[in-house]
């Protein structure tokens, strides 16, 4: 696992030939969170031997946070529900969704709600990879969650999503523009290395070539 900042971890699940894939770490004084779960049984390993190099268990584990709805984020729910106990959370419009998808009941937030977790995990919908792709934003660590928002190529640049995986790639991109609204520094994303370090002016870069 990898120590992104101060109680934010990062465990890649990707194997060979893969894209990147991430869960998230939030370590809190309230809880342990977890933000997305991954596709494989291996993913659930991960998570599982990760918590434990922290001295953590599952039943530390006090909510489940996800980006959306696609598999490689929620195909894991099931087992996580049943080894954690935990709530799972998305945005409004998705919940439904991943609760079709995966049969697990899936609590909605909504744009602008602030979760009371290290410091506030503010909630942001930007719709257009799915109808309720969400963003993290950590206010204490102004570090964002950008899960599948934001992709990025094997060099570091960043691009919007590939049309191929969104809802309405045209939406997607344009939507972008949501996240400068936050004062973040650092951005985590699924499909690609992630920016530590001035990563507002890297989106406000991408937000002028393309969206
Ligand atoms: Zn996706």
């Amino acid at each position: 696992m990898v120590k992104a900042l101060e109680n934010l971890y990062s465990i890649d699940h990707s194997e060979a030939g893969d894209h990147s894939l991430e869960t998230w770490v939030l370590d809190c004084k309230e809880g342990v969170v977890l933000i997305d779960g991954g596709m494989r049984e291996t993913a659930v390993e991960n998570i599982g031997k990760e918590l434990k190099s922290i001295g953590k268990g599952w039943g530390d584990v006090k909510l489940i946070l996800v980006t959306h709805k696609h598999g490689d984020h929620v195909k894991n729910l099931p087992r996580l529900v049943e080894l954690t106990g935990a709530p799972v959370k998305a945005e409004e419009h998705e919940a439904p969704l991943i609760e079709a998808a995966v049969g697990v009941k899936v609590g909605k937030l909504k744009h602008g709600q602030v979760l009371s977790f290290c410091g506030g995990v503010e909630v942001i919908h930007v719709p257009g990879h799915s109808e309720g792709n969400a963003c993290y934003y950590l206010r204490k660590l102004k570090a964002l969650i950008a899960g599948d928002t934001i992709f990025g190529d094997p060099q570091g640049a960043l691009t919007p999503p590939p049309e191929r995986y969104c809802l309405d790639v045209k939406q997607a991109t344009k939507e972008i523009r949501r996240l400068l609204d936050y004062d973040f520094d650092y951005m985590l994303i699924t499909h690609g290395k992630d920016i530590m370090g001035d990563a507002k002016e890297r989106v406000e870069k991408l937000v002028e070539m393309h969206c």
